[in-house]
């Protein structure tokens, strides 16, 4: 190969997604041709960064939809807790329950 690889081309070889073909072509471009391999080089420590930052990006949505799930807890414990209340707990009981939560604030 007298000339250089696409850009594109040298992308893909870093990332591994390039066919077998012109695989093997730009390895043996990059074995004569520093210029090339400084690029791949490149390439793939930015492919990298690019993967932790993704899968960083992955963990906090994980532990963000922990969170949804315990608030859903939550509301479906206070759901719970106010269907119930009417049935046994009288007017009067749960408006001094309300004062006292209150003043626990
Ligand atoms: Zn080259």
């Amino acid at each position: 190969m007298s000339h250089h690889p696409d850009t594109e081309l040298l992308r893909l070889y870093a990332s591994g997604a390039i066919d077998t073909a012109h695989g093997a072509a730009i390895a043996s471009h990059l074995d004569s041709c520093p210029h090339c391999r400084n690029k791949v080089t490149q390439f793939e420590s930015e492919a990298a960064e690019q993967m932790i930052a993704v899968s960083n990006a992955e963990q906090k949505s994980s532990k963000e939809l922990e969170l949804v799930f315990a608030h859903m807890l939550d509301d479906i414990t206070t759901l719970d807790a106010d269907y119930s209340k009417p049935r046994c707990v009288s007017p009067a009981k749960s408006e001094s329950m309300v004062r006292s939560l209150s003043s626990l604030r």
